[in-house]
């Protein structure tokens, strides 16, 4: 992985151009100069001298899996400001003007989580920062896919991940979650594809296949995303819609049918949409997130086209996104909670207003399910990662992606609500969104402001804050959840494993997370042959629901039932979503079939981003 840095020394000293006398200095400077992260352990930037807008122009080669172009920074120095710092990830720099003049600069000693720091020299009065260069091999935000690897298998196709500190893969730039900008862009790709940013989006072709792209409200680097490909659109409403490639087109435009209603759920519930247009971009499998927020064009997993728009709670989760997180930022990765928290519980109430208490309830159900077991692995494992405020100094903050951040954040909000009735919860919510917009939030400004502007001392105490927000596990006075639709399945499952037979006409109706309430709770000492008679009665092996497949897998390979295996390898090597690889491969190992887990992976690792390869090369202790 390290195998670029001295390549990228050496052409960092050409392009400067260095003087014999100079090459002394340079050679001091462009190798491995200390230089220490700022406020933000994750990013190399520094107050003194910070970015407001991106003018980016680029051209996406395909041949060469590389994107060469110019980052155009306009910035603004503090007085007496000597330097403006970037993060940079295997980026190859050819030259840097500072206001058009061809500038010097430094790199920190390459970091495996951080990549390195760029040390531009400037002037307290500089404006401008140009950076000409072109993304590497390790460009981790990047995934370049073969044809094969789409849907339609005839156009490759290109999605970045930039979250949580991947943008400057593919970008220089100052990759905290604490500074934001706006950003035009001119993107070019070959003339029969489509170009698509979170930023305001072309919906066909243009003949040239160049795209320009306007981001007029500032985000933080992390929501910057590009994706090329052989793409369509279809509407929904007059600000939203969907793009996929044309095979997925028709399913896409169906599954998310509601979206316009989601969006005006969620501006009834805590204020006005910020962002013009909603869409939505349907990717190809190998996707490592259910979605990501990435503003006006929410990226997203094929695995959620269920065909019966059962697993649309994933759209609400990152539209949701549009308040919580993407309009009040998390400050650091440490604070991810503030996030991802208030995002789970804004997503529930979506869902409510839309489908209804009964059906969010039965999504609380399996959130709190899911929360518990997680939170036991985790206090044996990494106790401390069941803290809301993290501790990832040091560490990759992609360690920080646990249930944790998400589902106990979700469970303390709702604690609040029930406190204080949902009346004041919601005035207190839509007030916090709306007098903290574009702004960032850090765990110890949003307690002060809860303590001001929500939670009496004795509701403070009620709730217990500081100990859901500070200590580890999951307090004890973690709401309960209420579902009889799950009561009843929980009957159907307990009369299965009396008698052995299964009831078919009690479960004619259920949903999907009916399904998933039954599968998750299939107690251990469940067989081999139980699994395969509950198999014939209601074809699990055969879902197309990824949800369903994922959570049958976990009771079947623990009880060694064979028949689910090759639908395993099949799942495994055309789905790259993360949240569906950890818990089946962990399965796998946890039945002792090391083995065939790594047969599996070796077929599938080449169809993974990034983030999915390096989590599970560390499950399974792969080496290259
Ligand atoms: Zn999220």
């Amino acid at each position: 992985m390290k195998s670029f840095l001295p390549g990228l020394l050496a052409l960092a000293m050409v392009a400067c151009n260095p003087t014999p006398q100079e090459k002394q200095e340079k050679s001091m400077t462009t190798t491995e100069v200390a230089m220490e992260t700022g406020s933000d352990p994750h990013s190399y930037a520094k107050a003194e001298a910070k970015v407001k807008h991106l003018n980016w122009k680029a051209e996406v080669n395909f041949e060469n899996k590389e994107i060469q172009a110019l980052a155009q920074w306009d910035i603004e120095a503090q007085a007496g400001a000597k330097y403006i710092f970037f993060d940079i990830y295997d980026l190859e720099i050819d030259s840097i003007l500072v206001d058009g003049a061809k500038t010097d600069f430094a790199l920190s000693t390459f970091d495996d989580h951080l990549g390195q720091g760029l040390r531009i020299p400037i002037s307290d009065k500089a404006k401008k920062v140009s950076i000409y260069y072109s993304t590497g091999d390790d460009a981790r935000a990047l995934q370049w896919l073969d044809a094969e690897q789409t849907a339609d298998k005839n156009h490759p196709f290109l999605f970045t991940q930039s979250q949580a500190i991947l943008a400057r893969s593919w970008v220089p730039t100052q990759d905290s979650p604490g500074i934001r900008f706006t950003y035009n862009a001119e993107v070019k790709v070959p003339s029969d594809m489509l170009a698509l940013m979170s930023a305001s989006n072309p919906m066909e072709k243009s003949d040239d296949g160049v795209y320009h792209f306007e981001m007029p409200q500032a985000i933080p680097s992390y929501l910057l995303a590009l994706s090329v490909g052989n793409i369509e659109f279809e509407a929904i409403s007059d600000r939203t819609g969907v793009y996929a490639e044309p095979s997925l087109l028709e399913a896409s435009a169906y599954e998310f049918a509601d979206l316009e209603k989601m969006v005006q759920a969620a501006e009834e519930l805590y204020g006005p949409y910020a962002w013009g247009r909603y869409d939505l971009i349907v990717l190809p499998p190998s996707f490592p997130f259910g979605g990501m927020e990435n503003p006006r064009l929410t990226f997203a997993t094929p695995t959620i086209l269920a065909g019966d728009r059962s697993l649309v709670s994933l759209v609400a989760h990152e539209l949701a996104h549009s308040w919580s997180g993407n309009l009040v930022t998390n400050a650091t990765w440490d604070d991810f909670w503030l996030n991802e928290g208030f995002t789970v519980y804004f997503e529930h109430r979506i869902m409510e207003a839309v489908y209804g208490r009964e059906y969010s309830e039965m999504l609380a159900s399996l959130t709190r399910a899911g929360l518990q077991e997680a939170a036991a692995d985790m206090l044996k494992e990494v106790p401390n990662d069941t803290k809301l405020k993290l501790d990832l100094e040091g560490r990759n903050p992609d360690d920080g992606v646990t249930s944790i951040p998400y589902d106990k954040g979700y469970f303390f909000l709702r604690l609040m609500e029930e406190t204080v009735g949902r009346e004041r919860f919601d005035e207190f919510l839509k007030n916090y969104f709306q007098g903290h917009k574009f702004q960032v939030m850090t765990t110890e400004e949003f307690i002060t402001y809860l303590k001001t502007n929500l939670l009496s001392e004795e509701e403070y105490a009620a709730v217990r804050v500081d100990e859901w927000i500070y200590e580890t596990g999951i307090p004890d006075n973690l709401p309960a959840v209420e579902s009889d639709r799950f009561t009843k399945v929980d009957e159907v499952l307990a009369s299965f494993m009396n008698s052995g037979s299964a009831d078919i006409k009690a479960t004619q109706n259920w949903t999907t997370h009916e399904w998933l309430h039954f599968i998750n709770s299939i107690p251990d000492s469940i067989t081999a042959e139980q699994l395969a008679k509950l198999d014939e009665a209601y074809a699990f092996t055969a879902s197309n629901n990824s949800e369903i497949s994922a959570a049958w897998f976990q009771p079947t390979i623990a009880a060694n039932y064979e028949a689910v295996y090759p639908k395993v390898e099949s799942f495994l090597v055309s789905v790259g979503r993360r949240k569906f690889l950890t818990p089946t491969y962990k399965a796998l190992l946890g039945a002792k079939q090391d083995q065939l887990a790594r047969d599996i992976y070796k077929k599938a690792r080449p169809n993974y981003h990034a983030v999915s390869r390096e989590t599970m090369d560390d499950l399974l202790k792969w080496e290259e």
